[in-house]
């Protein structure tokens, strides 16, 4: 039996109405001869008012009794969306995430899945019913109810679908797949047809809500075919999530590997006031032999190192840059840069090589990171022992 896991979420269960409207895709689907598992989320903002009511009383809820507050939301759903399900004649039975063999950390609040045991639901999908889950919750080792964070019920979908084999997993929402933009900002957003998990990781972390970040990265480890689909219209195309793109060792979940440790031959390193963003950028736009390695802007000041080794005239570019008393332009700086997938995203990992970098007695000027980069900028003459520092990460 083909097992096909459907997730809906907050506002696709919002009312009454909703539910039995998803209730007649889901008995639909089920007559089509698929074990159908349908994962719930709360019901609107209803996670949300729990929270409020909560605060009511205190702004510093014990995380066990909250987890109990906020597991509540997601049982109100299943058992609705099971009775509605009852009602056209279709046998269905729902599952709280621990009933769902959902086993995880205990971490109130913030709950990681360790394991998925889903017996139970196995067990109900070879007698024909229909499985409910209730989405964003588990059941820690010490046998506490958890919550997975806000939009978890994404993880509880995707969890499933790689502990059932489960053909698909499609995520419904109140949109009809990932969009160039959030369309509810950006009118003329366009739909993707499809993207690679890792794009679509990237938009997760940097805040698109349409999927959740860990879940995108669970259904990749587990090859699972992945779908964001619009409810409550028919034949909604979606867009497929494409498991590819991937660095090394976010798939086998290692520990960072850095490729390389580089530096310039000539640089400048620039702390400055600036007018605004955009002059300081026009400025630099016309300074010609420069390349910018790194460079940052916060309010009225601006940070950049560039690579001036085929710069002809450094003093004409401090001039053209407009630079003042107490600006900073050194010339007798280099960066000692180390390359590798993804470091710059790991605090404890640029916590680790900053501080072999002073082991050696060499003290940053600055630090530039960016995803795949971490730069050091130091005097020239440290350059040796820095580079041969943090080559050990390589080689160890
Ligand atoms: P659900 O409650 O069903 O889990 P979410 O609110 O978590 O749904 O996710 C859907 C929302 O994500 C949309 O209503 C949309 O406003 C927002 N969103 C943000 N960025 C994007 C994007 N690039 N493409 C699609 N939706 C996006
Ligand atoms: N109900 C939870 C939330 O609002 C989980 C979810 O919807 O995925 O964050
Ligand atoms: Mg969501």
């Amino acid at each position: 039996m083909s097992i096909i896991i459907q997730k809906y979420g907050g506002s696709s269960v919002a009312t009454i109405e909703k539910l039995e409207a998803i209730a007649d895709r889901v008995v639909k689907k089920h007559a089509e001869g698929y074990g159908v598992v349908v994962v719930v989320s709360a019901m609107g903002n209803t996670t949300d008012e729990l929270l409020k009511l909560s605060a009511k009383i205190t702004t510093t809820p014990p995380a066990r009794e909250l987890d109990m507050l906020l597991s509540t939301g997601e049982r109100t759903t299943m058992a609705l969306l099971s009775i509605a399900i009852q009602k056209r004649g279709a046998e269905s039975i729902s599952f709280t995430g621990s009933q769902s063999g959902i086993i995880t950390t205990d971490s109130h609040s913030h709950a990681r899945i360790i394991s998925v045991r889903p017996y139970r639901i196995q067990d109900e999908l070879e007698r024909g019913r229909i499985v409910i889950v209730a989405g964003f919750q588990g059941t820690s080792y010490k046998n506490e109810i958890t919550t997975l964070g806000r939009g978890g019920s994404d993880m509880t979908a995707i969890a499933l679908a790689g502990a059932l084999g489960a053909e698909a997993c499609e995520i419904y929402s109140d949109v009809d797949g990932v969009y160039t933009a959030d369309p509810k900002v950006v009118l003329n957003a366009q739909k993707l047809d499809e993207l690679s998990s890792a794009q679509m990781l990237e938009m997760a972390q940097h805040g698109a809500k349409v999927l959740h970040d860990e879940a995108i990265l669970y259904a990749h480890r587990h090859q699972i075919s992945l779908y964001a689909k619009k409810s409550h219209v028919d034949n909604s195309a979606g867009t497929y999530i494409r498991p590819d793109g991937w660095p090394d060792h976010i798939l086998k979940n290692a520990e960072i590997k850095p490729t390389a440790i580089v530096s310039a031959k000539k640089a400048m390193y620039l702390s400055c006031a600036i007018a605004s963003p955009e002059s300081w950028m026009a400025a630099l736009e016309t300074c010609e032999g420069i390349k910018v390695m790194d460079m940052s802007v916060s309010g009225r000041r601006a940070e950049a190192l560039i690579d001036i080794w085929n710069c002809t005239d450094s003093r004409a570019l401090v001039t053209k840059l407009n630079l003042k008393e107490n600006d900073i332009a050194d010339e007798n700086v280099l960066n000692v840069t180390m390359i590798g997938d993804d470091l710059g995203r790991q605090p404890s990992f640029i916590r680790k090589i900053h501080a072999a970098v002073q082991s050696v007695s060499v003290e940053p000027l600055a630090t530039f990171i960016q995803p795949n980069a971490v730069t050091f900028v130091v005097r020239r003459e440290d350059v040796p022992a820095a580079s041969n520092v943090l080559h050990r990460f390589i080689t160890d």
